[in-house]
């Protein structure tokens, strides 16, 4: 009763206000799993890394991955979070057949890292998150249905993968800080690329690196928060902000309609566009949490930590403003290539080397060179335009040596693995013609168009143009375009 009037003021006010909170799991970029020796792998032939201790046999032990530990500090640091003095495993009671133990180790009310926040820019403005907490816990193992996949063989039925099992991951939880499904896309975005820059997770969601569930409410008039739906297990942002914006479509129409959003667990379904009910709260999970015998709770020494956050890579904020004070970037070239961490390095080898203008190397790093990459597919540690060579082309354009267009063939040729730069433009006739060879075209070109020569003379600046092209033709594109202008008009005003 007391909700439908709340609901009834709601229509008649200012609209309805929704309001997001997101939950990740990514797994650790570590190479052993959390609690026992085993290599964490991705796409390897079902259950050959495995131990007693990942399959939950009886009596097996675990020991905790004290480089997950790092990580997953390193992350909360990165996040502005407290890091706990001390924390604690607990069992996370569940029955699932992906669960071998029953159970899975995580932390509850000890977690590592709580109380931080992240900065996003949005297109309407910085939205700042808070983080509520940050822990660690492994991942389940995977079931295979036959008829997905083609690894696993025999007739029809459930498999399971047993080789994920196990897999460090930390559990990131943000605060219902976030106002619009383009908000709650941009902070996945931040949060991927703050992980994946500092290195303690790769975050490929295509490898299911990165996964998250998203919480959805739409506030009450007085400004309470109001009952949320949670849409589950989403691996690409884009369905994430899509989901969203349906679901709170969806709870507004069921608002109107004079009912009540029940709290539930959703599945979007991108094909459709449509939310499924997967369960409601009444058959949530009572997981039964206690904390977990067999491990020592963690102490983290805070000179321990402090001598991590002294190691820390630099963050994509702070790098973003360095570029632009130490290179004299636009804010915008500097977070193209502060964003991506192997790009960023790429630059910086390059912005660094004799005789190259910082912000030509960003245009040729973070436009031409990664147009390349993009249609190709490739990151920018797996092509052929090393550093080096692109040092190379740049200083063909700055010594003049070739035009840009040309050093723009340049760069094509080198990626797809014609040869060095400088072969190229031997092989291919590239070198832009010199000063004296230059200005006896231009003389040839004056003489053999006397009126358009003239018009020049009497300051007509639009048929200058057509006395560039002349030039340029004649020299089959190999002059400077800008010098043949500046000598054309030096010959024809002095
Ligand atoms: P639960 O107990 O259902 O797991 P939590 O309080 O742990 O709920 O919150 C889980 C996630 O849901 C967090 O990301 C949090 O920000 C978000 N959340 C909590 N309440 C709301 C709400 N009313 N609207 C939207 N998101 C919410
Ligand atoms: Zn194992
Ligand atoms: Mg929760």
């Amino acid at each position: 009763m007391e909700k439908t009037e709340k609901v009834e003021t709601a229509r008649e006010g200012q609209g309805y206000t929704a309001v997001i909170g997101l939950e990740f799991h990514a797994h650790i970029a570590t190479r052993t799993k959390m609690f026992c020796g085993c290599r964490v792998t991705y796409g390897d032939e079902p259950n050959t890394h495995t131990c007693p201790v990942c399959l939950g046999h009886p009596g097996a032990l675990p020991v905790t991955n004290e480089r997950a530990v790092e990580l997953g500090v390193m992350a909360g640091l990165a996040l502005n979070c407290r890091v706990a003095d001390r924390a604690v495993f607990a069992r996370k009671n569940y029955f699932y057949p992906d669960l071998p133990k029953g159970y899975q180790i995580s932390q509850y009310d000890e977690p590592i890292c709580t109380g931080g926040h992240m900065d996003v820019p949005t297109s309407d403005g910085t939205v700042r998150v808070g983080i509520t907490r940050l822990h660690l816990e492994e991942d389940a193992a995977k079931n295979v249905h036959t008829g997905e996949s083609g690894r696993m063989h025999g007739s029809t039925g459930s498999r399971i993968d047993y080789n994920r099992g196990g897999t460090p991951l930390m559990e990131i939880v943000t605060e219902p800080d976030i106002p619009s499904p383009e908000a709650a896309r941009a902070t996945a975005n931040n949060l991927k690329e703050l992980l994946q820059s500092i290195g303690v997770s790769e975050c490929d969601m295509e490898k299911g690196q990165l996964r998250c569930d998203a919480n959805v409410s739409i506030r009450n008039p007085d400004g309470s928060y109001g009952t949320k739906t949670e849409l589950k297990n989403m691996n690409s942002f884009r369905f994430v902000e899509r989901g969203l914006a349906r679901e709170i479509e969806r709870q507004i129409e069921v608002l109107e309609d004079g009912g009540t959003v029940s709290q539930s667990t959703l599945h979007y379904d991108p094909e459709t566009d449509e939310v499924h009910e997967l369960r409601t709260k009444e058959f949530a999970h009572d997981y039964r949490y206690f904390p977990e015998p067999d491990l020592m709770p963690l102490a983290l020494d805070s000179g321990w930590v402090a001598d991590l956050e002294s190691r820390m890579p630099e963050l994509p904020d702070a790098m973003r403003a360095r570029f632009v004070s130490e290179y004299g970037l636009s804010e915008y070239d500097a977070g193209v290539l502060a964003s991506d961490r192997a790009l960023a390095r790429y630059y910086e080898r390059v912005a660094a080397a004799d005789g190259v203008d910082p912000k030509q190397a960003a245009n040729w790093v973070s436009v031409e060179l990664q147009s390349y990459l993009n249609d190709a597919d490739m990151g920018v540690e797996e092509t052929r335009v090393t550093p080096e060579r692109m040092v190379g082309i740049i200083c063909l354009v700055e010594d003049g040596t070739v035009s840009r267009a040309a050093a723009k063939e340049v760069l094509g040729k080198v990626f797809s693995g014609e040869g060095e730069p400088s072969e190229i433009v031997e092989r291919e006739g590239l070198a832009q013609i010199g000063g004296d060879e230059l200005g006896g075209v231009v003389d040839e070109v004056i003489s053999s168009n006397p009126e358009e020569a003239e018009r020049v003379e009497n300051g007509d600046q639009k048929v200058i143009g057509f006395l560039v092209g002349q030039v340029m033709k004649r020299t089959r594109g190999s002059a400077d375009g800008g010098r043949a202008r500046e000598l054309i008009l030096e010959k024809l005003s002095g």
